[in-house]
């Protein structure tokens, strides 16, 4: 039998966007009870891993959250070091969490690497009846700022598999 920590590629993926929007229940959502997760505090991050087969290969996601920093704009150089892929999130209930993506966007492009994928993610999709982003709003900024974007609900599960599956499909391409 294969040691089930053995894998082939390891991707970091960092969660990036405002308080409150949802970043930990997405982590939670990916990782929680059915799979191998590894919770581990180190200064004001948290991260936990996942394997996901593709193509035969054993590709392990390493995501990292950042644990309250992101109120005081303190996340560091070294969160976003040897980053694979970034999934940027806001609160389509919550309009100043969209307004302030650009600025995320920006401090992820000035900290990452170029080779990072970046997903625009719209989380808490089940509250329809509070939406202040319009999906269509999202996705020609999206488009315009060369992001692919998914809404998703952390609370039901909406669309959350299928982020995790684009980030890693697509980090694992630009390997090939
Ligand atoms: P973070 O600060 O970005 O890590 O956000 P959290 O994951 O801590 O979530 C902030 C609050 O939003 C919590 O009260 C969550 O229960 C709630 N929340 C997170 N995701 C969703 C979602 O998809 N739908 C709804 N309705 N609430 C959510
Ligand atoms: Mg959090």
């Amino acid at each position: 039998m294969s040691d089930s920590n053995e894998y082939d590629h390891l991707f970091k993926i960092v969660f990036i966007g405002d308080v409150r929007v949802g970043k930990s229940n997405l982590l939670s959502q990916i990782t929680y009870d059915r799979f191998n997760t590894e919770y581990k505090s180190t200064i004001g991050v948290e991260f936990a891993t996942r394997i996901l087969n593709i193509d035969g290969k054993r590709l392990k996601a390493q995501m990292w959250d950042v644990a309250g920093g992101e109120r005081y704009r303190a996340i560091t150089f070294a969160y976003y070091r040897n980053v694979a892929g970034t999934i940027l999130v806001y609160d389509i209930s919550n309009y100043s969490s969209y307004k302030n993506i650009p600025r995320w966007l920006k401090e992820i492009r000035n900290n990452g690497n170029s080779r990072n994928r970046i997903l625009l993610l719209g989380n808490k999709s089940d509250l329809e009846n509070q939406r202040e982003v319009s999906r269509e709003e999202a996705k020609v900024f999206a488009a315009e700022n060369g992001l692919d974007f998914i809404e998703t609900s952390a609370l039901d599960g909406t669309g959350v598999e299928a982020a995790f599956q684009w980030i890693m499909t697509s980090s694992y391409k630009l390997l090939l």
